[in-house]
């Protein structure tokens, strides 16, 4: 499975970052929905409701299988694609 390397500018405050999305041999890549920390996770696949950790800010670690915004580690505002469109940066590579 590759890996997506998203160097994103945030719109908001300027501050560049760095967004990972997909696995890392058995682990997977997890965000924050709150600060948008990442967190390289086992990846359960036997179950349909498995358990995700909480972040030390309150928030909870989520898989992205579905759309999530991509939040500024700096300023903590969430980040629609579009909004990034013209500056992001993808970088895929595979796993190994
Ligand atoms: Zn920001
Ligand atoms: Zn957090």
């Amino acid at each position: 499975m590759p890996i997506y390397t998203y160097k994103i500018t945030c719109p908001y405050c300027s501050h560049k970052f760095e967004w990972h999305d997909g696995k890392v041999g058995d682990k997977i890549y997890l965000h924050c929905d709150i600060c948008g920390k990442e967190l390289l996770y086992p990846d359960d696949e036997e179950s349909l409701f498995p358990e995700y950790p909480s972040c030390e800010c309150g928030g909870w670690f989520d898989k992205a299988e579905y759309w999530v915004p991509f939040v500024c580690p700096k300023c903590k505002e969430e980040i629609e694609p579009r909004m990034v469109r013209n500056t992001i940066e993808v970088v895929k590579s595979e796993d190994e």
